[in-house]
């Protein structure tokens, strides 16, 4: 949060709130003093202190309503971005709750801003430093499902994020429309070649559409072969009988696993959670 100029009485929720004023931009922030279970309620965005906003949303207020903002005229405004928060806005019914850990006294107060704002007045580099980072933070609208994913988001942000999907869906009908059949399967049942145009390319939303189309179609070839080759071993079994024959592997005998002993033998090998470190080493394998 940029350095703001109060214009109310602080502390305004000097109870559960400690604010720590930094001179320098974006390190002011707010740590609880409370305890609060997970989901519970950390405090309201009662009217007043909060009033409706003028206009469109400013760096001192948050978003209620697809058109609706509100100016929280509090300490509340010192409350930082996270991409892992400790706190729900849930400025439809005007709470703000603890997320799923709950509160504790010293935790830093923050929420994920894109979970109210569809566009942000200030854009900024989020600096929170977990892992799943998100980067710039500049609003829903301006972030991929996939970085979206997992969050809680106000109802007003799902509903335009429908919409926008549908949107893209409607503009790439549009565009498939207008570049004939994009799935033109050949003689031997796999996709034709279906580059667009150059100047169709240069849409970012139909070359997303277009890479996602062409990867499907990698697993589809994939899968193919896969099929293919199974059914030729199974042929190839029927004829042979499973038995060795020019070349081919014979794993009759090996336990199922090529080149160990086979089962009912004293080794085995290690578990994937034993590979993975989680049972401590403390792990006996029997040679
Ligand atoms: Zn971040």
């Amino acid at each position: 949060m940029a350095p703001l100029t109060p214009h109310w009485a602080q502390p305004s929720h000097g109870d559960t709130q400690e604010v720590i004023i930094n001179e320098a931009e974006f390190t002011s922030k707010s740590l609880s003093k409370t305890t609060v279970p997970p989901f519970g309620v950390f405090a309201k965005m009662d009217f007043t202190p909060c009033t409706v906003a003028e206009g469109g949303p400013t760096y001192a207020t948050v978003q209620m309503g697809r058109n609706k903002h509100l100016n929280l005229n509090s300490d509340l405004l010192y409350i930082n971005h996270s991409c892992e928060p400790s706190l729900i806005f849930d400025t439809g019914n005007l709470n703000i709750l603890a997320g799923p850990k709950g509160l504790q006294p010293g935790d830093e107060l923050t929420f994920f801003y894109p979970s109210t704002e569809w566009s942000m007045a200030q854009p900024f580099d989020c600096g929170c430093g977990k892992p799943a980072c998100r980067g710039r933070i500049s609003g829903a609208s301006d972030m991929t499902d996939a970085e979206l994913e997992g969050v809680w988001l106000n109802g007003h942000i799902r509903e335009l994020l429908e919409e926008r999907k549908a949107t893209q869906a409607a503009t790439a009908t549009a565009t498939a429309g207008k570049n004939g059949d994009l799935t033109k399967p050949s003689e031997n049942g796999v996709s034709e070649q279906s580059a667009l145009p150059r100047d169709t390319a240069a849409d970012q939303t139909a070359q997303a559409l277009q890479d996602a189309l062409d990867s499907a179609e990698k697993v589809v070839e994939a899968s193919r072969r896969a099929l293919l080759s199974y059914l030729q071993s199974l042929q190839h079994s029927e004829v042979y009988g499973g038995k060795t024959n020019g070349g081919a592997l014979d794993f009759s005998g090996l336990g199922g696993v090529q080149g160990l002993p086979a089962a009912g033998s004293q080794r085995r090998g290690p578990t994937s959670r034993e590979l993975s470190g989680e049972m401590g080493g403390d792990t006996t394998i029997l040679v």
